[in-house]
């Protein structure tokens, strides 16, 4: 592997720079590539500033496009990263219920299967908006990945739309429902898409993953 990008600049540069490519989209588990290699997912509520975060972190519009096209079949996207040294998985937004309940509950259990059965699963990034904080679909994904015993970790989006103190008032409500989730990073992330908050520390977090 070639030397790592390690200020925020090359950082930045390194993501922009075709850091991550689609590869495969998976709706039934017999069509997960082999866990060969470290991986990152990234879950949250529909709306949540999740392909926004993803352009933002890559510089790549078309990234998030392919995950968030309407009307396409539940699929966990894996996107290869870093000339295939790692996969980051971007998984559908929940929240939403259009889908019929069977189906719902079909792509229920191909995700908790997934989760829990993933080795290589290093970390996976659940956003939560800051406006609206833990709700309780995300606490139902929290208990899900504690269950799985997978390591998660929060991050807050959108927070430049709302006030300083809202934020710290959000973060302390967080920080007080995380401490009951084992498998939950006591750190948060705080991010702004639009403004470019945090996300020097998510690109950092996401490296030093697979590197470990
Ligand atoms: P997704 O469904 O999780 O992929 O969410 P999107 O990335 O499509 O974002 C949902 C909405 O929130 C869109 O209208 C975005 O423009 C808006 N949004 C996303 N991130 C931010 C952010 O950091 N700041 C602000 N102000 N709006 C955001």
């Amino acid at each position: 592997m070639d030397h790592s990008p390690r200020t925020p600049e090359d950082l930045a540069k390194f993501f922009h720079s075709g850091a991550a490519q689609f590869v495969l989209g998976v709706a039934q588990l017999e069509q997960l590539p082999a866990a060969d290699r470290p991986e990152c997912a990234f879950i949250g509520r529909s709306n949540v500033g999740k392909s926004s975060l993803f352009n933002a972190l890559f510089g790549n519009s078309s990234l998030a496009r392919v995950s968030n096209t309407p009307g396409r079949t539940q699929q966990l996207n894996f996107f290869n990263f870093r000339d295939g040294a790692a996969y980051i998985v971007d998984v559908p937004g929940y929240g939403y219920a259009q889908a019929p309940t069977a189906e719902v509950k079909k792509w229920q259990n191909v995700l908790k299967d997934y989760l829990r059965g993933r080795v290589n699963l290093r970390r996976a990034f659940l956003l939560i908006d800051a406006r609206h904080g833990i709700k309780e679909n995300d606490v139902e994904m929290m208990k899900m990945l504690d269950t799985a015993a997978v390591a998660y970790q929060i991050i807050l989006t959108k927070i430049d739309k709302i006030s300083a103190a809202a934020v710290t008032k959000v973060l302390a409500e967080v920080q007080s429902k995380i401490k009951k989730h084992a498998a939950c990073a006591p750190e948060i992330l705080v991010t702004s898409s639009e403004k470019s908050i945090g996300l020097e520390d998510l690109r950092a977090a996401v490296l030093r993953l697979i590197e470990t």
